[in-house]
C-alpha cells in the first residue's frame, strides 16, 4: 500500500472536477485528481467509428462492470440501468456529451417560493419536496458567465441585462454580456422546428452550446461533420474539460492527474474531519492518500455511493449524513418525443447533428401560466435530428414507426427506405419534481468489478404532476408537427418510469442543515473539509440540461475555496 499527500485530492475529473483541479491548482494548492478512466487526446478521437462510440458507447461507464441499478419501488428488485448517462474518463462526460449550455432562470432557484407566490401552496403535490435553492440566480451569474467565457460556449443572447430580444431566448434570466461566441448555424430540421414555432407565436432560438462556432482561444471552429454527441471532438471544436481545464490544471504545475483509479472509501478520524481517500490503482494495488481537503466530483452515483461506504460510528448512516438527507430527493429528466415526416422535404439528419439544435422556451418552468392546469413546471422544447442522438437506446424511427405501420416486412421496409432521411424529432426535457422517496443507496444483491455495492436508484416518474405535465408537452409538440407541415406526427412511447437523463440529486444543498447534505459551496454540513460538487447537490432540477450549472457551481466553489477557506478553514456561510 502506497500513501500520498496532498493539500486538496479531488475524486473524479470530469465537468467539474477540472475546474476545481484547474482553479485550485492556480491558487497554489496542491491537488491531486483520482480518475477510474484514461486520459484520451484529441488525436485518439479521429476515427469516427459508429460502432464503437455510437453503438457500444465507450465513452460512457460500462454498465457491466459499473451496474448502476433501478427500482421503479422498494417492493421490486433492481435490474442493471443498460446505458448510463455520464463519464468515465478524464473529463467525464463533456468528451461525449451534447454540449448544451443552459443557463437556468430566476425561479428555477426558488421553485417553491415562486410557485406558492403565483399559485398557493395547495398547486404543490403534498408528497413532493419542491424547495428552494440557497442561492439566487444573481449569486451564479458571475460564475455563469465565467463558465462560458473560459470554456467557450456559442449563443445569442435573449437578456441582456434586462434588455430582451427575439433573436435569442426572451424567457433567460438577465446577462451581463454576449455569448463569448456567435450562435452555429442552424441545420434542416432547426429551420423546420424554427419556422413551425414562429408560425404558433412562440419564441424559437438556437440552442447554446459549448462547441466553437468559431475558432477561439487557440482552438478550431466545429466543421459541422456530425460526431458530437456520444463521441469525442476529434477537431477539439467541443469545449470538453480534457481540452479546456485539464491543459489549464497542467500548467500551473501543481497538479497530478492518477488514471485508473478507483476511490472506494473516503477516510475520516474521530474529530470531525476527514483525512483523504483510499483507492484501487491499475495494478490492483490498494493505496491511501492524506489530504487536507477531499472534493468529491464523481457525478451523482459515487458522489452518494461513497458516503454511504464511509460511514463511521459518528455517521452511522453515512459519511457527513447527520441530516438523514443523504441519498434522497432523486431527479431525472424524462423526454417526451413526437416524430415528423416529410413527403416533400428531406431532412437530412447526417449533415451536422447535435451541433445546430433549434429550442422554445414558451413552456419551461414557469414561463407560462400554469392556473387551473393539474401540474407546476414544464420542459425545454427542441428539435433534434433523432438518429444519431438515440444511439442504442432505440428512441428513433427504425424503432418506433408510427401506427399503422408493423415493425417488420415489407411495410416496415418501405417506410423506412421512404421517410429516414425525412423525419426530425420533437422534444419535451421535462423537470421532474423532486420526492424524498426518490433515493440512491447500495445494492444489497449487485457488485460491480471491484465488489462494491452498486448504487441502486428508486424512482418512478409517473407521479399525478408529472403525468399531467407529459400530457400537456405531448399536446404542443404534435401542435409544433403539424405548423410544421410534416405529412405524419406521432407520439413515441413514454415507456416505462425509469429515470431519463441527467441524473440529479442524493447530496442535496440548502440552507438548513437539518434538511440538506452540503451549503451552498457543495460543503458538508457536518464535515467543513469534505465538498460534494456535481448535480447531486442539486435541489430541484430545472428543464434544462444541468451541465452549464454545475460548471457554474464548480467556479463559486472554487472561488469560495481559495478566498475564503483557504485563508480561514472552517464552516463557510
Ligand atoms: C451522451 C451524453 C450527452 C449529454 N449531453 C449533455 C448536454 O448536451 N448538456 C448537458 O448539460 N449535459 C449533458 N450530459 C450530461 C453531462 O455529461 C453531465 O451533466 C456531466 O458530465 C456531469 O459532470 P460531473 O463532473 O458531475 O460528472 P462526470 O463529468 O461524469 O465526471 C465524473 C468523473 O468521475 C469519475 N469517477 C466516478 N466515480 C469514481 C470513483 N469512485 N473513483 C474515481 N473516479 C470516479 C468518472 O470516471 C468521471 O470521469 C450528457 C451526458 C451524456 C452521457
Amino acid at each position: 500500500m502506497a500513501t500520498q499527500k496532498t493539500d486538496v485530492v479531488i475524486v473524479g475529473v470530469g465537468a467539474v472536477g477540472g475546474i476545481l483541479a484547474a482553479e485550485l491548482g492556480k491558487a497554489g494548492m496542491k491537488v491531486i485528481g483520482l480518475e477510474r478512466g484514461p486520459r484520451l487526446t484529441t488525436q485518439d478521437f479521429s476515427a469516427l467509428d459508429e460502432l464503437r462510440y455510437f453503438q457500444r458507447q465507450e465513452l460512457r461507464p460500462s454498465s457491466k462492470r459499473q451496474p448502476v441499478t433501478w427500482r421503479p419501488d422498494a417492493k421490486t428488485n433492481a435490474k442493471p440501468l443498460p446505458i448510463l448517462n455520464y463519464g468515465n474518463q478524464a473529463g467525464g462526460g463533456t468528451v461525449h456529451y451534447g454540449a448544451l449550455s443552459w443557463r437556468f432562470h430566476e425561479d428555477d432557484f426558488r421553485a417553491r417560493s415562486h410557485t406558492i407566490e403565483r399559485y398557493g401552496a395547495s398547486a404543490i403535490p403534498a408528497d413532493s419536496s419542491l424547495t428552494d435553492w440557497p442561492l439566487t440566480y444573481a449569486d451564479l451569474e458571475p460564475f455563469y458567465d465565467q463558465a462560458e467565457y473560459e470554456l467557450g460556449v456559442s449563443g445569442r443572447a435573449g437578456n441582456l441585462q434586462g434588455r430582451k430580444t427575439d433573436a435569442g431566448n426572451p424567457f433567460e434570466a438577465p446577462r451581463r454580456r454576449e455569448y463569448p461566441l456567435p450562435a452555429l448555424l442552424p441545420d434542416q430540421s432547426g429551420v423546420i422546428f424554427a419556422a413551425a414555432g414562429q408560425k404558433l407565436g412562440y419564441h424559437p432560438f438556437s440552442s447554446p452550446r459549448a462547441i466553437l462556432s468559431q475558432p477561439y482561444q487557440g482552438r478550431a471552429g466545429c466543421t459541422y461533420c456530425g460526431f458530437c454527441q456520444s463521441f469525442g471532438c476529434h477537431m477539439a471544436a467541443k469545449s470538453s474539460i480534457l481540452v479546456t481545464k485539464l491543459p489549464e490544471a497542467d500548467a500551473t504545475g501543481n497538479f497530478k492527474l492518477l488514471t485508473g483509479t478507483m476511490c472506494y472509501r473516503v477516510n475520516s478520524d474521530n474529530s470531525g474531519r476527514v483525512t483523504g481517500v483510499s483507492y484501487y490503482a491499475a495494478d490492483g494495488s490498494d493505496n491511501t492518500i492524506e489530504a487536507d481537503l477531499v472534493i468529491l466530483a464523481t457525478f451523482i452515483y459515487d458522489n452518494t455511493r461513497l458516503l454511504l461506504l464511509s460511514k463511521t460510528a459518528k455517521f452511522p448512516n453515512g459519511l457527513a449524513n447527520s441530516s438523514g438527507q443523504l441519498g434522497k430527493h432523486l431527479m431525472a429528466h424524462i423526454g417526451a418525443r413526437v416524430f415528423v415526416a416529410f413527403d416533400d422535404r428531406y431532412v437530412n439528419i447526417y449533415m451536422g447533428p447535435s451541433a445546430q439544435k433549434h429550442s422554445l422556451d414558451d413552456f419551461n418552468a414557469d414561463n407560462f401560466d400554469h392556473s387551473g392546469m393539474k401540474f407546476v413546471r414544464g420542459a425545454q422544447l427542441s428539435v433534434t435530428p433523432a438518429d444519431l442522438e438515440a444511439g442504442p437506446i432505440g428512441a428513433s424511427i427504425s424503432m418506433n414507426p408510427p401506427p399503422g405501420i408493423p415493425r417488420w416486412g415489407a411495410a416496415y421496409r418501405d417506410f423506412l427506405a421512404k421517410y429516414f432521411a425525412r423525419y426530425a424529432a420533437f422534444i419535451a426535457q421535462t423537470e421532474n419534481l423532486p420526492y424524498a422517496d426518490q433515493t440512491v443507496d447500495l445494492d444489497p444483491h449487485v457488485r460491480d468489478q471491484y465488489g462494491m455495492p452498486a448504487p441502486r436508484l428508486t424512482y418512478d416518474w409517473r407521479r399525478p404532476n408529472e403525468v399531467a405535465r407529459i400530457e400537456f408537452l405531448l399536446n404542443k409538440l404534435e401542435e409544433l408537427g403539424r405548423a410544421s407541415g410534416a405529412t405524419h406526427v406521432w407520439r413515441s412511447p413514454t415507456g416505462s418510469g425509469a429515470p431519463g437523463a441527467h441524473h440529479e440529486g442524493g447530496t442535496r444543498m440548502g440552507s438548513d442543515p437539518k434538511l440538506s447534505v452540503v451549503n451552498r459551496y457543495g460543503q458538508s454540513w457536518d464535515i467543513p473539509n469534505l465538498f460534494v460538487i456535481g448535480s447531486s447537490t442539486f435541489p430541484t432540477m430545472s428543464g434544462f440540461n444541468p451541465t452549464l450549472t454545475i460548471q457554474a457551481l464548480a467556479y463559486s466553489s472554487a472561488d469560495a475555496i481559495v478566498n475564503r477557506y483557504k485563508k480561514s478553514p472552517g464552516a463557510l456561510v
